[in-house]
């Protein structure tokens, strides 16, 4: 999927699609930056590959997934699902 960037005149950010992770923007410089954080992350704290995809997936087909973020609690929902501990702040608790 594209993501171009296109700041406006007013200077907000354009063109991003709403229903996309941040690996899906063409532009990665933000997405590099989440991913150095999930994997600076303290292995005991780490949700296993298949947990964090899956809770990723349900992300995906959440209408409160907003250009990466959750519309709920304002996470970047690729940090917050790496974290085993973490919970999906959802009225209907996806994962
Ligand atoms: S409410 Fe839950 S499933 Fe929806 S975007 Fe937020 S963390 Fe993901």
């Amino acid at each position: 999927m594209t993501g171009a960037v296109s700041p406006g005149e007013d200077g907000r950010i354009r063109g991003r699609c709403r229903k996309c992770m941040l690996e899906d923007w063409d532009d990665k410089t933000l997405h590099e930056k989440i991913l150095r954080t999930v994997e600076q992350m303290d292995p005991d704290v780490r949700a296993e590959e298949a947990v964090y995809q899956a809770r990723l997936e349900h992300c995906r087909s959440c209408d409160k997934l907003l250009a990466g973020m959750c519309r709920v609690c304002g996470c970047f929902v690729e940090v917050r699902a790496a974290n085993k501990n973490s919970r999906c702040p959802g009225e209907h608790h996806h994962w």
